[in-house]
């Protein structure tokens, strides 16, 4: 019973004499994804299925002799009809793009985000897709940052989670009432390699507080892609909603020197953060927990049982749109990647600060790396000044600082000069562009008003002249 491979063969021909022929042949692993998960239609035996196969076999070697586009829409209405609300769902899915391009056409999904290049904030939009990102947690943020990783057409996304998608997880964004029951982590790859089927998914249904769900989870992280695209993830992203999960990932990613960035949101909803944490560069979980600074509360007393942590879509939405802008940043070499955000949104506050690693953190592996860290500051140094008079001699104006391989700053009074100076290099717009808004530093102060009554004493006189001098003529 091979009903997989017939929609493949149907799909194939119906591609191939369609008005719009499709950019590459190959075929996405939706069909993979969605076979998986997919049941027979419920009320529909299995000789009715058998029959409708056989028919559509006997059109299609009709085909062969005389391709008919009409007979072959009849033929795929009948299969998609077959799959189901899901399938059919499926069926509607584009096919693999092979290079991105910036093309400006409606059938385009990566014309907007190409465009980014020609505005000059991103120098090659195309390397996302030599980057793999982890996510750990696919539940109120994890989702909705692998959706939107997923959109930027991210290399190969991993996604690890545990639990089932319940009703109770409705009041956030991502998941459907139809996927109830279904594992977050086969949820998550149904709905985003319908979204984009460039994305490589691997789906890991597994608790990595687990010890053989920890093995499995750290061999992933090294494991290579099976396209060859990179070797391990370039980032992991914790989205986890307690302590032990996240102290988890800063011990695998303390062992495995890999960078990665942490997001919580709080048990009332209403605030959360985002922070970079890069082994013996930057704090640690273990060295200062961040959830323990920002709210002054100790997160291992949030999970008690019978106590219902409320949560919401907007400060979910917010947290996840923060976390991956950061990811952006990070990946893709533009802008400022935050060490720290936090966001109230009582109050509508941002705080950023910065966390240096604690020398006498509990964590041995953070330890290590700090050690390594210090031990290789002055090659790090040598190849700073290196930079900074290759650019110098390149004549590119805005300042280099030293021991900021990121050009991390703390804020204070020079922070407006330099962050002025630095938006003048990539303030060019391409011709026929113009900016809506004036900038700070072009802004033009309204006139003054009059300073006494006396010159609109005057303007009035000289236009009671005026219009003597109308009525005169
Ligand atoms: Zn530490």
């Amino acid at each position: 019973f091979s009903f997989h491979g017939v929609f493949i063969v149907v799909s194939t021909k119906y591609s191939a004499v369609g008005s719009s022929p499709p950019r590459s042949t190959r075929h996405t692993p939706i069909q993979t994804a969605a076979a998986s998960t997919r049941t027979d239609p419920p009320g529909r035996p299995a000789a009715t299925m058998e029959e409708e196969l056989h028919a559509l076999l006997r059109d299609l070697d009709a085909l062969k002799q005389l391709p008919d586009p009409a007979s072959i829409d009849r033929m795929r209405d009948r299969v998609v009809k077959m799959m189901g609300p899901s399938g059919a769902a499926a069926a509607a899915t584009r096919s693999k793009i092979k290079d991105m391009s910036a093309e400006v056409v409606d059938s385009n999904p990566y014309s907007r985000l190409m465009a980014l290049q020609r505005m000059g904030i991103v120098d090659n939009y195309e390397r996302i897709r030599d980057y793999s990102v982890a996510i750990v947690g696919v539940g109120g943020v994890g989702s909705v940052a692998a959706e939107m990783l997923t959109r930027c057409g991210i290399g190969r996304l991993l996604l690890y989670d545990y639990d089932t998608v319940e009703l109770a997880n409705m009041n956030r964004l991502f998941f459907r009432p139809d996927q109830v029951g279904m594992t977050k982590t086969d949820a998550a790859v149904q709905t985003l390699s319908e979204i984009n089927p460039d994305v490589v998914l691997e789906s890991y249904s597994l608790n990595i507080t687990t010890v053989k769900g920890f093995e499995t989870f750290l061999g992933s992280l090294k494991a290579r892609s099976s396209n060859g695209r990179s070797t391990g993830v370039d980032l992991v992203l914790s989205c986890v909603d307690n302590y032990e999960a996240r102290m988890v990932v800063n011990q695998a990613c303390n062992e495995l020197r890999q960078t990665w960035m942490e997001s919580g949101v709080s048990e009332d909803a209403v605030s959360g953060h985002i922070q970079l944490l890069v082994p013996g560069e930057t704090a640690c979980f273990a060295c200062a927990p961040p959830l323990v600074v920002a709210s002054g509360v100790d997160e291992r007393t949030l999970k008690r049982d019978g106590v219902c942590a409320a949560s919401l879509p907007t400060t979910m939405g917010v947290v996840a749109g923060l976390l991956v802008q950061n990811s952006l940043k990070y990946l893709l070499k533009f802008g400022q990647v935050s060490p720290y955000l936090g966001y109230n949104s009582l109050k509508d506050f941002f705080p950023t600060m910065e966390m240096r690693p604690n020398p006498q953190c509990s964590n041995p592996a953070c330890l290590e790396r700090q050690k390594e860290y210090m031990q290789s500051k002055p090659a790090r140094d040598a190849a700073a000044k290196a930079k900074m008079e290759a650019e110098a001699s390149a004549a590119i104006e805005y300042p280099v600082h030293m021991d900021n391989e990121w050009n991390i700053s703390v804020l204070d009074d020079s922070d407006t000069a330099t962050s002025s100076v630095q938006r003048a290099a990539t303030d060019i717009l391409p011709e026929g562009l113009v900016r809506e808004l004036p900038d700070e530093d072009t802004y033009v102060e309204p006139p003054a008003a009059p300073a006494s009554c006396g010159a609109i004493d005057d303007d009035l006189e000289e236009l009671q002249r005026q219009l003597d001098a109308l009525n005169s003529s």
